[in-house]
């Protein structure tokens, strides 16, 4: 059996070459393969040179360009942000390379072929389409399949994505190539972990199998050199908290979903605000280039709870559908506990509770106090129901802190208001409202616009700031064109931002496309995914929309 060690994108990091060479000896490696980039991101690219004795070396994008003088890397980026952090880490690695690595880079090939051991072996940087292709885990079966059929090989390793994986993928003539994507030992694999990747390759009478190694080593050397050379400190940052900060708008949605940052800040600013009272997404106020979309107005840390989906109205805009024969879908008590409990695991700092009408639950009381133990809670209600038992369940909830009440009042006056959601309705809502008030409730409300109250909002706050409402908690929103409703903003997920929704039918983009029925559309999973994998999915859809055309999308908030 022959055991070949391959590293690539050592990314002028001699302190984890240090470590692959220590680490793959001791795991008995026959040969070492160093697949290339040795420069990038690390200010120390001549002491590379030296440990490159002994290592079969391929000729990456990096040397290409610097053994041929060119002035940029080739790394193949796209993105004007991308490429300014990769012009400064080339500039930097050609201004500090000596004329002797320059020319052992020119005699360098950019792929190699063998048999080893029995097994067809292809040796490439990038892909075995372009020196500086990336070769993501996440190509489309067609993409993956074109590559192994450029090759033909049993095996094909590579690295230059950054991104460890291995996959073995049948090829147009029926036999089967293992790629091994071997990652890069120079910087972390965006995964939050301080230590890189690399791989070990055993060939064995006509056969292979590949081993993914992860790699701790001094980085605080390496982040401390890259501070000391004055390069972005980003760069360093990477390498200590095995997060990208550089080089994002290249990884696919289904990569950069899984890391901490998806967007540079820079991208910011081609936002529309929409047509809803959303606000332009602040800026986190740190010094990094980007920021991540969850926690932003991008992607806000609100987590939307469908309690059940009947309702005492029927409301001929319900967004959701709702009604009285409505199925209830209802949620329960114990689920609405668990998804409090993982919302505040996941970093959810509002939790807004919506129907259907969730006073008709009648542990709704119960549900609110637990939930504000831990979360500022929105409770949207028609204000209708407050009677009774309901009565006495609202009382518990006077002087709860962290809660408010959300009602809709469609004007200042029964006329639209009625038309819309039914005769009587908004004497009733009023009737509520001013309980509520009374009580000491905080209470918010929404105005749905329509053709039939456009332009009533000022009239509108002003009667509710006589009920004790002041105006900064009225806000008017669009009627939308979603469940029982033909007229309105059309909303998608590919122009909305989303608010992750949780129903009994599992995870929605957004809480107006909560009813699976009327939008199925926006439906990312069952009950069965976790919240976890529910916002990664949302991240990952939102770039894999925005990537279509660069834009963001509109705001349309349901919450004041
Ligand atoms: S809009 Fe609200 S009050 Fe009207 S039917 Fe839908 S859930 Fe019920």
């Amino acid at each position: 059996m022959t055991t070949i060690a391959l590293c690539g994108g050592v990314y002028s990091n001699p302190y984890a070459l240090r470590a692959f060479l220590d680490d793959a000896r001791a795991r008995g490696a026959d040969r070492l393969v160093c697949l290339g980039d040795f420069g990038a991101y690390g200010a120390e690219p001549e002491a590379v040179f030296p440990l490159l004795d002994g290592v079969e070396c391929l000729a990456g994008n990096y040397e290409v360009a610097i053994g041929s003088g060119q002035t940029d890397c080739g790394c193949g980026y796209t993105d004007d942000a991308d490429n300014a952090f990769a012009q400064i880490a080339y500039d930097y690695t050609f201004r500090n390379t000596s004329p002797a690595f320059a020319a052992f880079m020119r005699t360098l090939p950019t792929e190699h072929r063998e048999t080893v051991e029995g097994v067809d072996l292809h040796l490439v940087h990038g892909s075995t389409l372009a020196v500086n292709d990336f070769w993501w885990e996440s190509l489309d079966d067609d993409g993956h399949r074109m590559r192994v059929d450029a090759s033909g090989a049993d095996v094909v390793c590579c690295t230059h994505s950054g991104l460890p994986w291995t996959r073995r993928v049948t090829r147009s003539d029926g036999g089967e190539t293992l790629v091994v994507n071997v990652g890069v030992i120079g910087r972390p694999a965006n995964d939050g972990g301080t230590h890189v990747w690399y791989a070990l390759l055993h060939c064995d009478d006509g056969a292979a199998r590949a081993e993914l190694v992860a790699l701790p080593y001094d980085h605080a050397a390496q982040a401390a050199s890259i501070r000391a050379a004055g390069l972005p400190e980003a760069f360093a940052a990477t390498v200590e908290t095995g997060w990208w900060e550089t080089c994002l708008e290249i990884v696919p949605p289904e990569e950069r979903s899984r890391g901490r940052f998806q967007l540079y800040k820079s991208a910011i600013p081609a936002f529309d605000a929409g047509p809803s009272w959303g606000e332009a997404p602040a800026v986190p106020d740190d010094d990094r280039p980007v920021m991540p979309l969850f926690g932003s107005a991008l992607f806000p840390a609100r987590l939307w709870v469908y309690t059940n989906f009947h309702c005492n109205l029927a409301c001929s805009y319900c967004s959701v559908a709702s009604s009285p024969r409505a199925v209830p879908r209802r949620l329960g008590p114990e689920r609405f506990t668990a998804l409090v409990d993982e919302a505040v695991r996941e970093g959810f700092t509002e939790l807004y509770v919506t129907g259907g009408e969730p006073f008709l639950e009648p542990d709704l009381a119960d549900m609110l106090l637990a939930a504000t133990e831990h979360l500022d809670v929105v409770c949207l209600t028609n204000a209708m129901l407050y009677r009774g038992t309901r009565r006495r369940e609202l009382e518990r909830l006077a002087g709860v802190e962290r809660l408010t009440l959300q009602t809709s009042l469609d004007g200042p006056d029964a006329g639209a208001h009625d038309r819309y959601r039914g005769a009587g309705s908004w004497e009733r809502a009023m009737a509520g409202l001013d309980l509520a008030v009374s009580l000491g409730l905080p209470v918010r409300v929404g105005m749905t616009e329509t053709p039939d109250n456009a332009g009533s909002g000022e009239a509108l706050r002003t009667l509710l700031a006589e009920h004790g409402v002041p105006g900064d908690r009225v806000a008017v929103r669009p009627l939308i064109a979603r469940g029982h409703s033909d007229e309105g903003l059309v909303v998608g997920e590919d122009d909305t931002v989303p608010e992750l929704t949780v129903t009994a039918d599992g995870w929605h983009w957004h809480p107006a496309g909560a009813d699976l029925p009327t939008s199925p559309d926006m439906h990312l999973g069952g009950p069965e995914v976790s919240m976890a994998e529910a916002k990664r999915r949302v991240v990952e859809r939102f770039l894999t929309h925005r990537r279509a055309d660069g834009s963001m999308p509109v705001i349309y908030q349901c919450a004041v």
